[in-house]
């Protein structure tokens, strides 16, 4: 059994949660409210009102004037979404943080606990308890036999969903939809497919598989087995592979990705953010490692030693972008990561050469990691990260590793003023 928690209308509630005087109003989130910008997320008071996240802020002013505009600010998000984490792994180790707001439970290893719907169900119906008890919040919970399932199923009955769907309810209940529901179908896919008659995920199931091979290549048969509600991608639990000796930051991509600027860009934020934590701790690496996750959860690490130990973002950022190159063949990817290990203490076993013709450099480095420690992280950005400046909100970048477990919540709570 696996369940997939969502919170609901997140960011809005988080607000909501926060400042009583929002709570049974219409609460609509967005970037610098004087500036032109689009909705982030709007309370569940908002939507009858036609309000929908991505929306231009003024179009959601014209739908509903009364509504309380309130700037984002992500990192009480990502703060909460960390002490979601925490309550989540008090049921099972095995949690995956699919998105700031969703993350995946695998009860699979519980025994009995976990393994029948039953089970399953009370699980999910105290743990719902527990996020409105303990954090004011609510979330819907879908609950099935694979991630697929649980995740279509966490959408059903939004808000405060719980609905557990087996893979013929799954069937009875999506098959007659409109393809794009499937998950994975994204609006290019689902032209493509109904140009070729494919309009429902029932046509979707019942589609030859010769025809869609032809049409995806690879992804054919998935998308068939999707449409059965068949899914074998694991859940993985978001302490595994984490070398307590290394440090790294990886993050999930608002949507699957193939444009290489945003691709590139991203692995500049995530060096960068490596890189401020090696001088922040006062280490240099020796061995940096990309990560990459495909859109079929295929994941890739490579890893390059290096004759000279580093912290600086600029030679994390060419070695793991190199690799990147080498190793990345076109496919959409939905996760990337970068991490630096064979950690030394700075000075350490430290190549002086390097540094030492790079005094102006490093003068720099630590002017801007004065001002990053005093106004925050994104006071400074590389130039070439600043693609995300529109979408850092959805984003919960480097939150989601924790060097040991108990850490995490220290962590969060350490540096209050930044993201
Ligand atoms: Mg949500």
């Amino acid at each position: 059994m696996i369940l997939l928690v969502d919170m609901d209308a997140f960011f809005a509630s988080v607000e909501q949660a926060y400042h009583p005087h929002l709570r049974g109003k219409a609460v609509i989130v967005c970037g610098d409210p004087s500036r032109r910008g689009v909705v982030t997320a709007a309370s569940y008071e908002a939507r009858p009102f036609g309000v929908r996240a991505g929306m231009p802020t003024a179009e959601a002013k014209r739908l509903c004037p009364d509504a309380e505009f309130v700037e984002g600010s992500p990192r009480k998000y990502v703060e909460k979404s960390l002490e979601l984490l925490e309550l989540f792994l008090t049921y099972t180790p095995d949690v995956e943080p699919f998105s700031v707001d969703e993350a995946f439970l695998d009860l699979g290893k519980l025994g009995a606990r976990g393994a029948t719907r039953e089970a399953a169900i009370a699980m999910a119906r105290e743990i719902q308890q527990r996020i409105t008890d303990e954090h004011g919040l609510s979330a819907s919970i879908g609950i099935g036999p694979n991630k697929l399932i649980a995740k279509m199923a966490s959408g059903v009955n939004k808000p405060r969903g719980l609905t557990p769907l087996d893979e013929e309810e799954f069937r009875r209940l999506f098959w007659p939809m409109d393809v794009q529901e499937l998950w994975g179908v994204g609006p290019k896919m689902s032209e493509h497919l109904k140009r070729m008659g494919i309009a429902t995920v029932g046509d979707l199931g019942r589609a030859a598989e010769s025809q869609l091979e032809q049409s995806f290549g690879l992804i054919g048969p998935h998308l068939r087995n999707a449409a059965w509600g068949r899914d074998q991608t694991p859940v993985i639990p978001y302490h595994e592979g984490v070398d307590p000796k290394s440090m790294g930051h990886e993050v999930t991509l608002p949507e699957d990705c193939r444009e290489d600027a945003f691709l590139e860009g991203t692995l500049l934020r995530l060096s960068d953010q490596v890189a401020r934590r090696l001088r922040g701790d006062g280490f240099v690496s020796r061995t940096l490692t990309l990560k990459l996750r495909d859109f079929r959860f295929r994941t890739i690490t490579r890893q390059r030693a290096l004759t000279v130990a580093v912290d600086d973002h600029l030679a994390i950022f060419e070695v793991v972008r190199s690799l990147w190159r080498a190793n990345w063949k076109g496919e959409p990817l939905r996760l990337l990561g970068v991490s630096a290990g064979a950690l030394e203490h700075k000075g350490e076993g430290e190549q002086g050469e390097l540094f030492s013709t790079d005094d102006r450099k490093k003068t720099l480095q630590a002017a801007l990691d004065q001002v990053r420690d005093k106004l925050g992280e994104a006071s400074v950005v590389p130039a070439g990260s600043l693609m995300h400046r529109g979408t850092s909100g959805h984003v919960p970048f480097g939150a989601m590793k924790r060097k040991d477990p108990g850490s995490l919540s220290r962590e969060a709570r350490k540096e209050p003023g930044k993201p």
